[in-house]
């Protein structure tokens, strides 16, 4: 079943990659996704287990064990020949409250939670997590 949820995503797009799982998405994601996929005129791929994430997936991939991946809140997009400091600029101006940098994987988490704490982070070459206040922050540390 190819079901659109918005103008250009479909609901499978996000599913779990290692059981199908579903579950509500939040529906101001896919608002803001859409709106983030009309500003930038280009098509948004969803990264593998960028979407839902069933717990045994979550916990396979080294996820964090409360990620909004878990509860349809967040997803993993990366953009063709857009480099993901600008993609991260511009979802942030769009309105998702919290962006991670995957500079050495070519995506950006974006997700519709809290960013209390951090508002941003970035995951470098070796997999370890830097957590920063701003998106700004977190772009002039994945830059040095
Ligand atoms: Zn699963």
């Amino acid at each position: 079943m190819s079901i659109y949820i918005s103008q250009n995503f479909k609901y499978i797009e996000f599913t779990c990659p290692c059981c199908g799982k579903d579950r509500p998405i939040d529906p101001k994601l896919i608002y803001l996704l859409q709106s983030l996929r009309e500003k930038i005129d280009r098509p948004i791929y969803i990264s593998k287990g960028g979407g839902i994430r069933c717990k045994k997936y979550n916990k396979q991939i080294g996820g964090y064990v409360d990620s909004p991946h878990l509860y349809g809140k967040a997803t993993d997009i990366q953009v063709e020949n857009m480099d993901i400091v600008s993609l991260a600029k511009q979802a942030k101006d769009i309105g998702f409250s919290r962006v991670g940098l995957y500079p050495f994987s070519h995506f950006i988490h974006i997700d519709v939670i809290r960013p209390y704490p951090s508002a941003s982070w970035v995951r470098d070459v070796q997999g370890r997590y830097f957590y920063f206040k701003t998106l700004e922050d977190a772009i002039i540390f994945s830059e040095v």
